[in-house]
């Protein structure tokens, strides 16, 4: 994603407290308490600018939201979003996905989305990758038993990178389509990237998969 510098951005993400989650390991064990309603809680780890999880927010009041950014000059535009929407069930956090650990405790969350991940091709990278075995590790010490990722790409390379990994990990895959928007799957919501290469002819590969232990 090309950055552009927004300086303000910061001061912007403090200024909306009521949407974006400010020391975030306060809540630790207790994310209930953050949203209007103590329902279960979805997060998405490179949420970029904020389309899917408001879409997801929208569509389903009675699911909690966050999502999780490393870039600030990006997530304000999710916050641009969120403010024009207004959703009690959405909030944004500005922190890297790798430490998810000491801001959620097991059981905290319900299920991980996983979109248009940066697909890292050089082998070198692959610790980068949202998929690689640390990730996983930290995803199922946050999630409920049995939690699932959702995870959609237009990347073949990471996709088939990341089936091995959860087949490495262990983990149960429930759905697979390599063909998105030609397949029957229902209720799809497109992210930025999504519509970006989409529309250029990209096909979107996605799967569900389950942490077993
Ligand atoms: N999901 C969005 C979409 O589909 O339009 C954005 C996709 S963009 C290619 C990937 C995003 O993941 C970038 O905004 C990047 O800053 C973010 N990201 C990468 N690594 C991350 C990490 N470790 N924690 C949080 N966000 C991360």
């Amino acid at each position: 994603m090309r950055l552009r510098n927004k300086p303000w951005a910061k001061d912007k993400l403090l200024e909306y407290s009521n949407y974006v989650v400010h020391e975030p390991e306060q809540h630790r064990g207790k994310w209930g308490g953050v949203f209007e309603k103590d329902q279960p809680l979805h997060i998405e780890i490179g949420t970029g600018k904020g389309q899917f999880i408001t879409g997801m927010a929208k569509a389903n009041p009675d699911i909690n939201y966050i999502g999780i950014e490393l870039q600030e000059s990006v997530i304000v535009s999710a916050l641009d979003k969120l403010i024009e929407e207004d959703l009690p069930n959405c909030k944004l956090m500005n922190v890297n996905g790798a430490e998810l650990a000491k801001y959620f405790e097991s059981g905290d969350v319900s299920r991980v989305y996983l979109n248009f991940s940066d697909p890292w091709p050089k082998t070198r990278h692959e610790k980068r990758r949202l998929t690689f075995k640390s990730f996983l590790e930290v995803y199922e010490s946050i999630l409920v038993k049995n939690g699932e990722i959702h995870f959609k790409t237009d990347n073949q390379g990471l996709f088939e990178y990341s089936l091995v990994s959860f087949s490495h990990y262990g983990m149960k895959l429930n759905y697979v389509s390599l063909d998105l928007h030609n397949s029957d799957f229902e209720g799809n919501i497109m992210t930025e990237y999504e519509e970006k290469f989409s529309s250029r002819g990209s096909r979107i590969y996605r799967c569900e998969v389950q942490f077993q232990s």
